[in-house]
């Protein structure tokens, strides 16, 4: 039996999950083949060199994170990943692969296939062990080309095991938004931040997850046995009898716990002294709405439609996402639906967007989110549309993410206007009123701009997540930089006070919709702020309801007052999580 062996990495999602391993980059990937034309070669060849550039970048990355790791562990994997850049800088693999683009005149993904079959089989009639490991290699950075330059059509969902744990270098938001969480025990992987999005969606499907663990693939192979720690961020590679039984019993504990926590459901959010707070649900994926409901949400406080986007060839029609929305706004029977309008750039990728985003340096300070929507405005209108047939049906609200300043909003209720005129030409209902417009505060500019963007917005909706982000200029899905990711470092709690002040001035609804609102121990500071709603993944809010109804709005206030008064990251945590 293999030895025990501990990782660690960081605490994304509580719980606690045992099982066989399977590693999410080695799903078989459908290879396509295609001709292409003779003047269609340099772009094909160009798409292939892509892929080769980025697969570097995630090598390096891989890399520098592995320097992390003990010296004999890391010197295995640099040993490793150095065959593999080599592999890809100008080697026979990758000049076979261009030369059959030109000569077969056939698409990259195949002439990759063809090239790595060729090699395998001049190298199996040397019966040489040395080339023998060699080849594995080989067919190792094959798979990672091939994933790059196939980016988001990998459907892997039919060949994960039932009751796996997914193993991957990298699990993107588009991958999760696929996984069945019904199929899996709980997903790790080598790279991704705290509140990424990737993070965000494990705790929402509610699976225990380490995300950020370096060496996480040297060490296990598919159906290798781990435990994986969601609480304190470890991975146990090979768990040892005892260690899976002390592991049974916290999952034991964590599920009566959890059990206990939903005799809360209809209780109301209520303080001790009397102060409603709304808790509303953070949902990904239309599928989520009936696990928002039973764990008892007020309303859906923020859709992140940019989900209905991902992992697929072409873009949802105005009738597609009609249909999809009625269904929420229908399933929600009278309750508030949030609706965010695109949020797409940066880190959540939709290849049906095609070259509309082009190539950035920065990415999250790119083309995303509404500014992409404000440049494309058919695909913006295309969605508008379809929210507001679907606000026939209940009440929905419009959220605008990632605006910096007042003529957006302005620009947004144009637009809304036109479409609205456009459809009543077509003879379609319209709600009546139409839906009230909000804005995402999650920029510092449109925090410190909160008096104006109140004078033009129906509400707010504080975006901690980015705010920290923006904030502190720490990416927040980059593992490297996750130490220095800190919500509650004074000055991101400065800009949530001066928004839910300009807020309550104007007399405008505002709520936090970032992931701190499902923290249990920053409640009593934001409603202490003056915050009466919150928007969190639905496994949160029982616990947050608890946590309310043993807190006052008096208490609330002075625990805030004395946070906001200090100055010293260390001093804010310590009385902020005491
Ligand atoms: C945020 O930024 O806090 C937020 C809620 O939006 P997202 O996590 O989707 O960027
Ligand atoms: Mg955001």
């Amino acid at each position: 039996m293999s030895e025990e062996l501990i990782l660690k990495g960081l605490a994304v999602s509580a719980g606690i999950a045992i099982g066989p391993v399977f590693i999410l980059d080695s799903a078989r990937l459908h290879v396509p083949e295609y001709t292409i034309k003779a003047d269609a070669v340099a772009d094909e060849t160009a798409r292939f060199n892509d892929a080769v550039t980025k697969s570097l970048r995630q090598i390096k990355r891989i890399k520098s994170k592995a320097e992390t790791l003990p010296s004999d562990a890391a010197e295995e994997m640099n040993i490793l990943l150095d065959a593999h850049i080599a592999m890809l800088s100008g080697s026979r693999l990758i000049r076979g692969v261009e030369k059959r683009i030109a000569a077969d005149k056939i698409n990259a993904d195949a002439a990759l296939q063809r090239e790595i079959d060729h090699l395998a089989e001049s190298f199996a009639s040397m019966d040489d062990a040395y080339l023998a490991s060699r080849m594995k290699d080989i067919r190792e950075v094959g798979q990672r080309l091939l994933r790059n330059l196939q980016i988001e059509h990998i459907d892997f969902t039919l060949t994960i095991p039932k009751g796996s744990i997914v193993v991957a270098e990298d699990i993107t938001p588009a991958d999760t938004a696929q996984i069945d969480p019904e199929g899996i025990e709980g997903f790790v992987a080598e790279l991704g931040g705290v509140d990424g999005h990737t993070a965000i969606m494990a705790r929402a499907l509610d699976l225990p997850s380490v995300l950020g663990a370096a060496g996480l693939k040297l060490h296990c192979k598919d159906g290798t046995m781990i435990a994986v720690d969601g609480v304190e961020g470890e991975i146990v590679i090979n768990p040892s009898a005892n260690t899976i039984a002390r592991y049974r019993r916290q999952q034991q504990k964590y599920k009566k716990e959890r059990e206990q926590l939903k005799s809360l459901k209809r209780l109301p959010a209520i303080t001790s002294d009397g102060a409603e707070v709304a808790l509303l649900a953070n949902l990904e994926l239309p599928r989520e709405l009936t696990k928002a409901l039973d764990a008892g949400a007020q309303g859906v406080g923020l859709f992140r439609t940019e989900f209905m986007f991902m992992n697929r060839k072409t873009l949802p029609d105005e009738e597609e996402q009609f249909v999809a929305l009625r269904g929420m706004v229908e399933g929600l029977h009278g309750k508030v639906m949030t609706i965010r309008t695109l949020d797409l750039g940066g880190e959540k990728l939709s290849s049906a967007l095609g070259d509309a985003i082009g190539e950035s340096t920065n990415p999250a300070l790119g083309l995303r989110a509404i500014r992409l929507c404000l440049k494309q405005p058919k695909i913006f209108e295309t969605q508008l549309a379809a929210i507001l047939r679907a606000a026939v049906f209940g009440p929905v609200r419009i959220l605008l993410p990632m605006i910096s300043g007042v003529d957006q909003v302005r620009q947004v209720r144009e637009k809304v206007q036109l479409v609205a005129k456009r459809l009543q030409r077509r003879g379609e209902t319209l709600p009546d009123p139409l839906p009230p417009i909000g804005v995402m505060i999650e920029i510092p500019a449109a925090a410190l701009a909160a008096d104006a963007l109140a004078q033009v917005s129906d509400f707010f909706s504080i975006g901690s997540n980015d705010l920290t982000q923006y904030t502190l200029a720490i990416d927040r899905s980059d593992e490297q930089v996750a130490d220095l990711y800190n919500p509650l470092h004074p000055a991101v709690l400065r800009l949530i006070q001066f928004t839910t002040e300009a807020a309550l001035r104007a007399r405008i609804p505002v709520s936090l919709c970032g992931e701190m609102a499902g923290n249990p121990q920053l409640t009593s500071f934001l409603i202490g702020l003056g915050i009466r709603e919150l928007s969190m993944s639905p496994p949160r809010l029982a616990e947050v309801k608890r946590t309310i109804r043993g807190l006052s709005i008096l208490d609330s206030t002075r625990h805030a007052t004395t946070i906001m008064a200090c100055s010293d990251e260390a001093d804010i945590r310590k009385i902020m999580l005491a």
